[in-house]
């Protein structure tokens, strides 16, 4: 019997495009300066993004604008980009799925991810009054990232439940699914049309892919049941 439901964070509470445009829209201002129009340079990025590969968007970018992208340069939008407040919404269907969960299931949350970014995610979202306990992986180490199986032995210890009576709810098997999959845990994934990951299954290792596949997260109190 599952007695707590475990989230990801990125791509299952909410869609991660919105960080990534949230991001975009706080860098543009800084490589417009003053003379230039962060809108155009805010849609400079989000073209750039889009065309891909995903990485390097602001070298590609500084260097359209005739700019240095240099590794310091690029260091520090880098940094902005991870600290800064980003302007994000909850969807309703979300918040009301927490709030009827909340009252039956113990509730956690286990996020990979650069600080302070994800814990800014979490603020923006008003999440934090949601969960018994959040473990962002990155403040164990690096090494505890998923799919390492560390942070879902916290989470249960931290819960006072046992691995048959936890699931793990989230979107991207390349990573998310092999840790809970190991302890035993039930897996869920939800996927997402818009996802910045795109949860094929084609090719997984053995053991990464979720037990139950949904489409939507509004599925998932009827896999539960
Ligand atoms: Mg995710």
């Amino acid at each position: 019997m599952i007695k707590a439901i475990i989230f990801d964070l990125d791509d299952t509470l909410y869609p991660e495009l919105e960080y990534v445009k949230s991001g975009f829209r706080a860098i543009a201002g800084r490589l417009a300066g003053s003379e230039g129009d962060a809108d155009e340079v805010y849609e400079m990025l989000w073209a750039a993004f889009e065309e891909g590969p995903r990485d390097r968007v602001f070298n590609r970018v500084l260097r359209r604008l005739g700019q240095e992208d240099d590794r310091q340069v690029i260091a520090e939008l880098v940094g902005q980009y991870r600290c800064h407040r980003p302007c994000l919404r909850l969807d309703d269907g979300v918040r009301e799925l927490l709030e009827r969960l909340r009252g039956r299931y113990k509730l956690g949350l286990i996020s990979d991810g650069y600080m302070p970014g994800q814990r800014l995610k979490v603020e923006a979202l008003g999440l934090e009054g949601f969960f018994d306990r959040i473990i962002y992986t990155e403040e164990l180490g690096r090494a505890y990232w998923k799919p390492a199986t560390r942070a879902f032995e916290l989470m249960a210890e931290a819960l006072g439940v046992e691995p048959g009576e936890c699931v793990y709810v989230a979107d991207n098997p390349a990573k998310d699914f092999a840790g809970p999959n190991g302890l035993g845990w039930q897996t869920v994934q939800v996927k997402r049309a818009d996802g910045v990951h795109d949860g094929r299954v084609e090719d997984l290792a053995e053991g990464y892919a979720a037990k139950i596949v949904v489409e939507d997260l509004g599925e998932l109190e009827g896999v539960l049941a």
